[in-house]
């Protein structure tokens, strides 16, 4: 016997990796210049020259005990060392006792779901949003309250997420700058957030978890600098990862930080070690723990991505295409062209323009368009992008 959630789990579609999946056949059989790839978010833009160079250096010193496990949370001096560039950056009083390092964000998200939300319990998701929240939720036995981001510009919805939490309302996840839309939450948004979980555990008797999801955090335009979510509501999980800043996806380096603000933070703070446990994590690879404990402070290099986002938007926006301008993270929000996402992707597609399909972030009528690749992809795909809007215009 097996378990039939499991297994349908398994057997479900991504449809994500489907597309890039599709992409490289298609590459393959007509050349790589001939197809526009935007759907998957891979870092084009190569890793700091430092962080190769740290990789390379540890891979020949190391020996002996160099690729031992280390304790589950992490090395210490890699926990003190990300502390440190945190308490540099927000002013901060952090030590390696608030980090645990984890597999990415992913695992970061995945381990405080488990840790603070109980079966039965409820999350909050802000539609559009990164689908996997709802299986972490679901694998922690609880479920997920789908909130929709205010349509004028994809901020949070203040009085749609008052009218979402409930007496089971145990955390809510956000994620900014944001994927799929490319918004940054504003200060004064975050703020009036923090003003309605404090009213909330008060008329409730509990504390709502906010579940700070940062894999974008340094991927920000035009001098926008995002707050750091802990100082506006103490209550606060950061979810961080190496794998966008670094361009370090596939080596799955992330952190789980527990500010000591947040109430009774070390019970909370074990917790986590006990929901990592429980979910099969023993320890981050050890060579990244060091490699990140000696670069963490290298300089993220933006600028690729930001010429990209500026020669798409001027470009969609000419051909006629309603945009949302991107503030972070390199993806871009485009509405449809029919109400069904589905099939605009498809048209899309036989115009060799890969994109992904709103309904995988749980809306409807939308495609993100992912400008993480090369300004020649982005300069070519255009030309596809005219193709298309033409033919609905000739519809
Ligand atoms: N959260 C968001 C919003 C993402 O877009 C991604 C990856 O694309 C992740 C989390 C997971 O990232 P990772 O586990 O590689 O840090």
């Amino acid at each position: 016997m097996i378990n039939e959630d499991m297994y349908a789990l398994g057997a479900a579609p991504n449809k994500i990796r489907e597309i890039f999946a599709y992409g490289l056949d298609r590459k393959a059989q007509i050349g790589d210049d001939k197809v526009f790839d935007l759907s998957i978010g891979n870092p084009s833009v190569p890793s700091p020259a430092i962080v190769d160079e740290t990789i390379a250096r540890l891979a020949k010193e190391g020996k002996g005990t160099m690729h031992a496990y280390s304790m589950s949370p992490g090395l210490v001096e890699a926990r003190a060392a990300i502390a440190e560039n945190l308490n540099k950056r927000f002013n901060q009083n952090y030590s390696a006792a608030n980090l645990y390092l984890t597999a990415g964000a992913s695992s970061a998200i995945c381990i405080a779901i488990k840790a603070v939300v109980l079966p039965g319990e409820e999350l909050i998701a802000i539609t559009p949003y990164f689908p996997e929240y709802k299986t972490w939720a679901s694998n922690a036995g609880a479920v997920t309250v789908e909130v929709p981001a205010r349509t004028s510009d994809f901020q949070l919805d203040i009085p749609a997420i008052e009218a979402a939490i409930t007496p089971k309302t145990a955390a809510i996840v956000i994620n900014s700058p944001n994927n799929p839309v490319g918004s940054v939450y504003s200060d004064e948004n975050l703020k009036q957030l923090a003003d309605l979980l404090r009213a909330k555990n008060a008329e409730l008797g509990r504390t709502i978890y906010l579940i700070s999801d940062e894999p974008y955090r340094e991927l920000v335009y035009d001098g926008l600098v995002p707050a750091w979510v802990p100082d506006l509501y103490e209550a606060t999980f950061v979810c961080y990862s190496w794998s966008k800043s670094f361009s370090l996806p596939g080596e799955r380096i992330g952190y789980l930080l527990v500010p000591n603000t947040m109430p009774d933070w070390q019970r909370v703070y074990t917790a986590c070690s006990g929901a990592g446990r429980s979910l099969g994590y023993i320890c981050d690879s050890v060579l990244f723990q060091k490699v990140v404990a000696e670069c963490v402070d290298a300089p993220v290099e933006i600028e690729p991505y930001d010429r990209n986002r500026k020669i798409l938007l001027d470009g969609l926006r000419e051909i006629g295409y309603n945009v949302i301008e991107p503030q972070g993270a390199f993806y871009m929000w485009i509405e449809a062209l029919e109400p069904d996402a589905e099939a605009f992707c498809e048209v899309c597609r036989q115009h060799e323009l890969l994109l992904v399909p709103s309904n995988g972030f749980l809306t409807q009528g939308w495609t993100r368009v992912g400008y993480c690749c090369s300004e020649e992809t982005i300069r070519g795909s255009l030309k596809a992008f005219k193709e298309v809007y033409d033919e609905y215009q000739a519809r």
